[in-house]
């Protein structure tokens, strides 16, 4: 008899040919999640499995943020030609559960000589025979004693729920605009989760903003990469962009324009990156910048998709997943971020594209992207 942990995928099991591919995908993230933790984790049978820890407790806290697994099942396995050893084992999984009880079996090697309901019945009855505290419910019971005969056999009753979702890399690269705000880090967790590799770049004003800003940023980076692995960030110089706007363009516009420079940015990063799309934590109505007609001005110059994942979430529901996913209270850490500074009285909330591109003229648009560009920091996260 061995302990270890059986790893259920999510969706992966609707992936017909390409399933494999999936299935070592998610082996590899698992590995890499346990790293350090003495565990091996292997696949047979369709099934990853996980053993030879010491700290399971610890394991199992890794298992679950990682993207694509469904839950994690403590069980036991043992070999399953000798059925009194079956029955010895359920018995002691069971022996200090109290309430009701059903055998849930399921054979997926078809050559063992007892069919499942067989199964359910036989460990049902040495289960009712030496756990006077617990009787059977077929229909809703308190507990289900799963047993799965593969090439050994299995036996668990926790199931663990886990994060979900698809393991990351199966579903190409975004960049993710990183501000030190709640929406945004919990904007790329949403689309890590659905398999999304990511790299990031986050514009910082110094000396508006400060070493504890991009420290925070940093920390954020970070407690993201707990989800969705190593990942590139992209510091980009955005002061003289900022100044230019601010002396060059009419009042109302520059908040606008200034989204559309992070935009452009964002683009010429993620296109050297490989990462065919962008990804913000805007949100439909957040702020002024955030309407309708601001976002169609600040998407009309990105040469890739926008992804916004939280645009129609309110913030109260943003706020409860950045707690769950641990960022939230960096993210209220209260260092200013480039947003705030230059901001202007009035912005424009219906702005229109023509007027938007004609504030722009007194500018070298061109230059000033080069120029952001080219003094980049690249932190490996
Ligand atoms: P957040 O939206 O992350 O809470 P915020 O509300 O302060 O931060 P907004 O002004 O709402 O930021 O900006 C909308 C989006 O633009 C952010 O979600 C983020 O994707 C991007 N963004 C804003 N500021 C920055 C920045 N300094 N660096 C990178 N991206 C930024
Ligand atoms: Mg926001």
């Amino acid at each position: 008899m061995e302990k270890l942990l059986l790893v259920k995928y999510s969706e992966i099991f609707l992936k017909g040919l390409n399933r494999p591919w999936f299935l070592n995908l998610l082996l590899t993230r698992i590995r890499e999640a346990v790293k350090g933790l003495e565990a091996k984790a292997w696949l047979s049978d369709s099934r990853v499995y996980v053993s030879g820890y010491t700290d399971e407790a610890a394991v199992i806290e890794k298992l679950v943020k990682v993207f694509g697994v469904h839950s994690v099942c403590p069980a036991i396995e043992m070999e399953k030609d000798d059925f009194s050893l079956l029955e010895k084992e359920a018995v002691s999984l069971m022996k200090d559960i109290k309430g009701t009880f059903k055998v849930n079996a399921r054979r997926s090697d078809k050559n063992y000589p007892l069919e499942s309901p067989a199964i359910n019945a036989r460990i049902g009855a040495a289960i009712l025979k030496q756990c006077p505290d617990l009787s059977v419910d077929v229909k809703n019971p308190d507990h289900i004693l799963n047993v799965e005969i593969r090439k050994k056999a299995y036996m668990y009753v926790k199931v663990i729920p886990a994060v979900g979702g698809m393991p990351v890399g199966s579903n190409g690269k975004a960049c993710l605009l990183l501000s030190g705000g709640i929406d945004s880090p919990v904007a790329g967790y949403m689309l890590a989760r659905r398999g999304v590799s990511l790299c990031a770049v986050h514009y910082y004003s110094f000396p508006y903003t400060g070493e504890r800003s991009k420290e925070k940023v940093l920390t954020l980076a970070k407690q993201l990469r707990n989800y969705c692995g190593a990942f590139k960030l992209y510091i980009v110089p955005f002061t003289n962009i900022q100044m230019e706007i601010h002396q060059h363009c009419p009042d109302e516009y520059t908040t606008l324009i200034m989204r559309r420079f992070m935009m452009r940015i964002a683009d010429r990063i993620a296109e050297k990156d490989g990462a065919t799309a962008l990804i913000t934590g805007e949100s439909i109505g957040q702020v002024a910048s955030q309407t309708m007609e601001a976002l169609a001005c600040t998407d009309a110059v990105a040469q890739r998709p926008v992804f916004r994942p939280l645009i129609g979430f309110d913030k109260e529901h943003i706020i409860k997943i950045a707690k769950e996913i641990d960022t939230y209270e960096t993210s209220c850490l209260p260092y200013e971020d480039c947003c705030t500074v230059f901001t202007p009285r009035h912005p424009v909330t219906k702005p229109k594209l023509e007027k938007a591109e004609l504030a722009e003229k007194g500018l070298d648009v061109e230059t000033l992207i080069q120029e952001a560009v080219n003094n980049v920091d690249v932190i490996e996260i």
